[in-house]
């Protein structure tokens, strides 16, 4: 008949007090019932009529505007009552409140709609760098190539008048002279270090291997040195292995002593006083060549972002050595392309050690892992 005999405190609570007086036909109105779409909600769909016409009705959710104006999400199961003989005499409905949930939901979806945006609009950003990444390597192969080609006549010239092949030169012009080479050795080695990242970078570094004698390597590559650490008053020295046996590696050998030429003239041009020393060794199935020098020390906080390209501690016009941030980008990188690493110690303050690991001769890169020790004594 439309009423409702029983209710307990908590659908008073969630309705009304009145509920037990109130036929069904007037909820609608009176407790501001919706469909979640905000569709008006006819009385005979309501869970309890439908239960009432014998149907089961699970969980069904709609909106319950309070007189305050907020709405409720409120989710109904209804039931008939049946005789045993399966007569409907009436229906009984459990109410939930379910407008926390709802507003979860809610968020949630709101929240997955935002981060595909975003995810979309990440996508478009990579896109765009992508390009960008792919445009400047191609533009830095092009200008890399075509900048060498002129750099190497303006050091053939110089070679000329170095030998003053037109006439001869006084002390100021060989002064000058000089000059014009260093500066352009410099330039030339700038461009190199550039093609040689983008070598690496598009995977076309090619290494040649051989078995490499680190003992000859390190003494070329200090000989090359020991001329600038001489005239910066540094000491340079070599401590060969202990046991006085060949130290041999699996490494391309001009690839090597370009990681050691980098790693000594950094030590050179950021160390001022005191010297450097360079050590070798071997353990189980890695030979270490330790670089240690007297300079600033690099901050822990900086001892992996040196290895990153472009980085430099010192940045900027207040630089006091030249530089690109890209040597330790490279040696690294062709390192690990050796099946070894490069790692730094460093007392921040009192001098850097770079330590240099390969795999021994006979063991393929990648046989190991990189960056495994060989117990070369720390240093003083
Ligand atoms: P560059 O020397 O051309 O600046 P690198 O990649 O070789 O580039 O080195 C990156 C930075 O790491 C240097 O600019 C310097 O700040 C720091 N660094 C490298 N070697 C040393 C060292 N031996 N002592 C102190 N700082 C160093």
């Amino acid at each position: 008949e439309g009423r409702v005999e029983l209710s307990n405190k908590a659908a008073a609570e969630l309705l009304s007090p009145e509920l037990n007086q109130l036929p069904l036909e007037e909820w609608a109105s009176r407790y501001g019932i919706t469909t979640v779409d905000g569709e008006p909600y006819a009385a005979s769909d309501f869970p309890l009529c439908r239960a009432c016409r014998g149907e089961h009705v699970r969980r069904v959710t709609f909106i319950s505007r309070t007189s305050g104006g907020t709405d409720r999400y409120l989710s109904a199961s209804a039931m008939p009552i049946q005789t045993p003989s399966g007569a409907v005499t009436g229906a009984a409905m459990v109410i939930r409140d379910v407008t926390d949930e709802h507003q979860y939901a809610e968020m949630l979806r709101h929240v997955n709609a935002e981060l595909r945006r975003q995810a979309e609009e990440l996508e478009a950003v990579n896109r765009v760098l992508r390009e960008a990444t792919e445009a400047k390597d191609q533009f830095l192969a092009v200008m890399s190539h075509e900048l060498r080609t002129p750099i190497n006549a303006i050091m053939g010239y110089t070679d000329l008048l170095d030998l003053e092949v037109k006439g001869t030169l006084n002390q100021d012009q060989k002064a000058m002279v000089g000059r014009i080479r260093e500066t352009s050795k410099h330039l030339l080695n700038l461009i190199n270090e550039v093609l040689d990242l983008r070598k690496i970078d598009a995977g076309q570094m090619e290494l040649t291997f051989s078995r490499v004698d680190v003992g000859e390597v390190v003494d070329s590559a200090v000989q090359q040195m020991l001329p600038l650490a001489t005239s910066k008053g540094l000491r340079l020295t070599v401590e060969p292995a202990e046991s006085g046996t060949p130290v041999v590696v699996s490494a391309d050998a001009t690839r090597l002593s370009q990681i050691l030429l980098n790693l000594l003239s950094n030590a050179v041009k950021f160390t001022n006083e005191g010297g450097i020393r360079v050590r070798y060794g071997t353990g189980e199935d890695r030979v270490e060549i330790r670089v240690k020098d007297t300079g600033p020390g690099i901050p822990p906080s900086q001892r992996e972002l040196i290895f990153e390209e472009f980085y430099q501690i010192e940045s900027g016009l207040s630089r006091s050595s030249g530089g690109t941030g890209l040597g330790l980008a490279i040696a690294r990188r062709i390192a690990r392309l050796m099946g070894g690493d490069i790692r730094v110690e460093s007392e921040y303050g009192a001098g850097s050690e770079f330590i240099v690991n390969l795999p021994l001769a006979g063991i393929q890169p990648g046989d190991g892992p990189s960056g495994k020790t060989a117990p070369v004594p720390a240093g003083p």
